[in-house]
């Protein structure tokens, strides 16, 4: 197999300096964190995801024409999902594997898809292992063709998915769910959508993404800019043409330094008249060691091959005697300051090869990141460097404060006008809000909402007490893995087999007990505070840009072995967790 030549740095670098350069790099971090929480003390409010009146068109889908007129739909399935990305694809293989047959998605899109049918900006493609991060390889027959899969292989890739698991047959999309209401009569949920649709559906599965919603900054008179504007996930080809062609006499701007921007950077430096880079913080650029699929390999893969190496991801780390008792004879604090200095090193490593990359120092020196790697998502990349030694880009470093103006002829930042034909907002998107915003009334009326106002409540972040039959995919209190579909296939994989106990037992309706889902709170919160890592980061959305937040508002923490485990303890006692109804 051809591997590149340059090795991504990773987390493997060896403190090796005296403890007061890393005391001193600390330093250095806090006071580039702290500049950036008092530039922004509003913290996630600095964004909005309301796209309505002025801002409607930046959540319009450039990819479809619009939604042809259709019928209401007022029948009945078993199983529906709001939401047609990877959650509700893997999640449904299982379901027919059990052998359900009605099942529906619902869905903005028009196609499934999710992220990858919204995301095509130029550039798109996916940081982890394709072997590792395509679903259902086995069961498709398929092999990724590069170690790291591009944005369109991996939406031709859902789309096979529905199509062997048959569920473009009752899926409707460019519908949005507007409400979902239990009715404990007829033990089944009420969905209403924005095409007047009236459903009901026995099981509801919240399939509607981590990162769905795309958001803006609230900037000062965005609204007023007179030139072209759209944001990453709403890709406007039609402006720009495919190969970017549309933009070779155009001064283009982009907002946003983040896994998006770097990826999009390279094609918009080669393709544009000029192009501004307006960063706020600088994201980490490792290696991206990527290299086309061997063949040969691909030929000697043994079948189930995928599901033996998501196996082992769930495996807990293994650790040798030796290592086990360095471990045990080290105080709390000396290990976290062993990572911290790690963690450094491999930071240092990411500066230097900035200074071995891009030519012109001050925007070397712009590019580095002060914070600890993982603080932000870290990105790998080969073409996002030598972009800013291209003489028509320009990087307009804000120095953390962002741009907090624009005008009819594009963003001011300390007093400097950029006139843009074209801007591009890299702002990212809504965290987590899965669940949460469909208007979920549960038993008694309850809106999912209110009842988490007082905090999130969960059994496995997937059941919550008093909304029975009722699934949540890539919320909060699930565990967080850098390689999400291994988190979607284990939660997917739990609900097929819920939903398959309920109908082996004839059971009409299971809800998590309020003991159980008390329990998993307590884990949720013991597991979460170990460091004061999310308080020490910079701002960003991995830490809720800085905000307070209870303990048990956040990811679960004990690690994905113990999640899964978790999963199938569950699974073998469902009685212990559950309460049934027969009807
Ligand atoms: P992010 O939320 O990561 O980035 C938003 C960017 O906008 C940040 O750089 C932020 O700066 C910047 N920003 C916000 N407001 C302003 C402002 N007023 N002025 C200047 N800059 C501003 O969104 P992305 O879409 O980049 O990524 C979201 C996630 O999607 C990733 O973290 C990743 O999980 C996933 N993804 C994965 C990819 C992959 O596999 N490679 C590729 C793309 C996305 P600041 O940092 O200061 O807040």
């Amino acid at each position: 197999m051809k591997e590149s030549k340059e090795k991504p740095i990773g987390l493997a670098a060896r403190p090796t300096r005296p403890q007061e350069f890393y005391d001193n790099i600390k330093r250095k971090y806090a006071e580039e964190r702290d500049r950036r929480l008092n530039y922004r003390p509003n913290g996630t409010a600095q964004y909005t995801s309301d796209f309505s009146g002025a801002l409607s068109r930046y959540e319009v889908d450039p990819y479809a024409a619009e939604a042809p007129a259709r019928e209401p739909i007022n029948d009945t399935v078993e199983v529906l999902f709001i939401g047609g990305g990877f959650s509700a694809l893997l999640t449904s293989a299982r379901l027919r594997e059990h052998g359900v047959e009605s099942i529906r998605i619902v869905e903005r899109g028009a196609d499934v898809g999710g992220t990858w049918y919204w995301n095509r900006y130029p550039g798109v493609a996916c940081d982890v292992v394709a072997y590792d991060y395509l679903p259902l390889l086995d069961e498709l027959d398929y092999v990724p063709k590069d170690h790291y899969a591009r944005g369109p292989e991996i939406f031709a890739h859902c789309q096979a998915i529905a199509r062997k698991y048959n569920l473009y047959e009752l899926a409707t999309f460019q519908t949005t769910v507007t409400s979902t209401v239990w009715d404990p009569a007829e033990q089944m949920w009420n969905i209403a959508t924005d095409r007047g649709d009236r459903m009901k559906a026995r099981f509801v599965i919240c399939a509607n993404g981590t990162l769905s919603k795309p958001k803006l900054a609230k900037i000062k008179g965005l609204e007023t800019f007179k030139g072209h504007s759209f944001h990453t996930s709403r890709w406007d080809y039609a402006y720009t043409r495919p190969d970017l062609s549309g933009l070779e006499d155009k001064v283009v701007g982009i907002i946003g330094t983040g896994a998006t921007a770097v990826q999009a950077i390279p094609g918009l430096g080669a393709a544009a008249k000029e192009l501004y880079v307006f960063q706020r913080t600088p994201s980490s650029i490792d290696v991206r060691d990527d290299w086309p699929t061997d063949p040969n390999w691909a030929r000697r893969l043994p079948q189930g091959w995928q599901s033996r190496r998501r196996t082992l991801a769930r495996m807990e780390p293994q650790m040798t005697d030796a290592q086990k008792a360095k471990q045990a004879a080290m105080s709390p604090e000396e290990k976290i300051r062993r990572q911290e200095n790690a963690n450094i090193e491999a930071m240092m490593k990411i500066h230097q090869r900035i200074d071995a990359i891009v030519k012109d120092k001050a925007t070397a020196d712009a590019l580095k990141p002060w914070y600890m790697l993982m603080c932000k998502r870290p990105c790998f990349h080969n073409d996002y460097l030598p972009t800013f030694n291209r003489p028509n880009v320009h990087l307009v470093d804000t120095k953390g404060k962002g741009i907090t103006e624009i005008e009819e002829k594009g963003p001011v930042f300390e007093g400097k006008q950029y006139e843009l034909d074209v801007l591009i907002y890299a702002t990212g998107f809504e965290v987590q809000k899965t669940g949460i915003y469909n208007q979920i009334k549960g038993e008694n009326g309850l809106e999912l909402n209110d009842k988490y106002r007082e905090g999130i409540r969960t059994l496995l972040g997937i059941h919550s007490q008093g909304y029975p039959n009722l699934f949540i995919m890539g919320g909060y209190q699930a565990s967080f893995q850098f390689n999400l579909t291994d988190m979607l296939q284990a939660q997917g994989d739990h609900i097929a087999a819920c939903i398959d106990y309920a109908r082996r037992h004839g059971f009409q309706s299971i809800d998590v007990t309020r003991e159980a889902e008390e329990w998993w709170v307590q884990e949720v919160i013991k597991h979460r505070g170990k460091t004061s890592r999310n308080q020490e980061c910079t701002p960003g959305y991995y830490n809720f840009e800085g905000e307070f937040q209870r303990r048990q508002d956040g990811n679960y923490n004990g690690g994905f072995f113990q999640y899964c485990s978790h999963l199938s303890e569950v699974q073998k006692r469902m009685d212990e967790h559950f309460a049934f109804d027969k009807k």
